[in-house]
């Protein structure tokens, strides 16, 4: 049996509303579907999740209406052009009367998904499950994952097929609750797990993760065959794919993620699965980020002083500043920090360091660029790291930072931000071309 989950573009028009309906029925074991609400339908348009947020945010009454009402067509439009017969309105009215009311985005912006799984339900002729009654929240909002799992393969196997909306579910107070953005896909993971599916099918508008940005690297290729792990790396680094967290519930279960392209369904993909077995290739993926900062501090002996590195981390926690990286050498120890984490407060930081561990010397380098090269292949083939950094330095680009994640599977350079889209070209060319 097969989950699939339908992300917005998919669901942006009627025209591919039909197609993905025409993918469910080309196959029996398709069962359980998992939609996220519309998407754009060309560049200039906005994702209906967008507007929902939007319209919540507005202080104006009056224009939180209009935005609100503008979505509301386009659903009005979607329901008239499949020519299904479906009562949106009376869902509609419910999140409307919240929009000026509620405390929190999470109860407005459901409706995205709501009305695009009961929409795809009604064209389907299949069974609508409300997530509130699959996915919960425990009372700190996280998300309380076995009791999930239990209740949502309860529910949903008295079903034979069902759409069910992505992103959102429940706190125990009842109130809704959403994911993080893009969060769809670990609904999608999550209802795999529940039902012991063979497959958890993520259908979107490209045909697989590509080895690097397409946007950086000219055409680069779709990767065939990856792992958990490999996608945990490359989608933390800012390859945007599947949500990072999505990972989680099949990996449990070791139910392989099929990336599909609704827009040409005949390509294979890309299949995560628990473990790769060819190494033949040494590096799956090259993906990165740009706008980072560093910390060097240097103090002779650091290795021998017990407690260095808490009190230096203490220092960025009373900040509440979480940190990408720590690469260390005897004496030196350098924090990676992302600038969203630390704007402005930079001076005020190096300050309090200095009194935490009284450094000999410190240094901060900002316009930094992180770059993940990863591929498990790395670790079975002796000379990798040489030959990433002789391509590099062939295309004279002056690597700042080293870290070796200790899994081997994941070399991380830092460059200038300057040099991003060279980096990984290079590395591309070196690795892959
Ligand atoms: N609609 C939500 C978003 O735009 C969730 C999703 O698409 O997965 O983030």
């Amino acid at each position: 049996m097969k989950v699939c989950k339908f992300g917005g573009t998919s669901m942006a028009s009627a025209e591919s509303i039909r197609k993905v309906a025409d993918i469910i029925n080309a196959d029996a074991e398709r069962r359980f579907v998992v939609v996220s609400a519309p998407g754009k339908r060309d560049s200039n348009d906005i994702k209906i999740t967008d507007s929902l947020y939007a319209s919540f945010a507005m202080k104006n009454a009056e224009d939180s209406y209009q935005l609100f009402d503008a979505v509301v067509n386009r659903y009005l439009d979607l329901v008239k052009e499949l020519e299904i017969d479906i009562d949106i309105m009376s869902t509609i009215n419910v999140y409307r009367a919240k929009l000026t009311t509620s405390d929190r985005a999470d109860s407005i912006v459901a409706m995205g998904e709501h009305l695009s799984a009961m929409i795809l339900a009604s064209v389907l002729k299949w069974d609508f499950v409300d997530a509130r009654q699959l996915i919960k929240f425990d009372t700190k909002g996280n998300f309380n994952s076995e009791y999930t799992n239990d209740i949502c393969g309860k529910v949903l196997s008295k079903y034979d097929h069902a759409v069910i909306p992505g992103f959102y579910g429940q706190s125990p107070s009842g109130r809704t609750k959403v994911f993080s953005r893009g969060g769809s896909d670990i609904t999608g993971a999550i209802v795999a797990r529940a039902m012991g599916a063979d497959i958890y099918e993520n259908w979107t508008d490209v045909s697989g993760c590509f080895v690097a940005d397409p946007r950086v690297v000219k055409n680069p290729k779709v990767i065939r065959y990856m792992s958990y792990s490999e996608l945990r790396e490359l989608s933390y680094m800012g390859a945007s794919v599947l949500h990072p967290d999505s990972v989680f519930p099949v990996r449990i279960a070791k139910i392989p993620i099929n990336i599909r392209n609704t827009f040409s369904p005949e390509d294979a993909g890309t299949m995560i699965v628990d473990k790769v077995t060819e190494h033949d290739r040494l590096v799956t993926g090259i993906a990165g980020k740009k706008n980072f900062t560093s910390i060097l501090v240097e103090k002779d002996k650091m290795n021998s002083e017990v407690g260095f590195t808490r009190r230096l981390l203490s220092v960025l926690e009373q900040y509440d500043i979480s940190f990408e990286h720590l690469p260390s050498g005897i004496d030196t120890m350098t924090v990676v920090i992302s600038d969203s984490e630390i704007k402005g407060r930079i001076d005020d930081v190096v300050k309090d360091i200095r009194e935490a561990v009284g450094p000999d010397y410190i240094e901060v380098q900002d316009n930094l660029a992180l770059i993940a090269t990863v591929g498990h292949g790395m670790s079975y083939k002796p000379g990798t790291a040489a030959r990433l950094f002789s391509a590099l330095s062939r295309y004279g680009i002056n690597i700042r930072m080293i870290d070796q994640g200790s899994s081997e599977m994941n070399i991380i350079l830092a460059v200038r931000n300057e040099d991003f889209d060279r980096t990984v070209n290079a590395i591309y060319e070196e690795f892959i071309n």
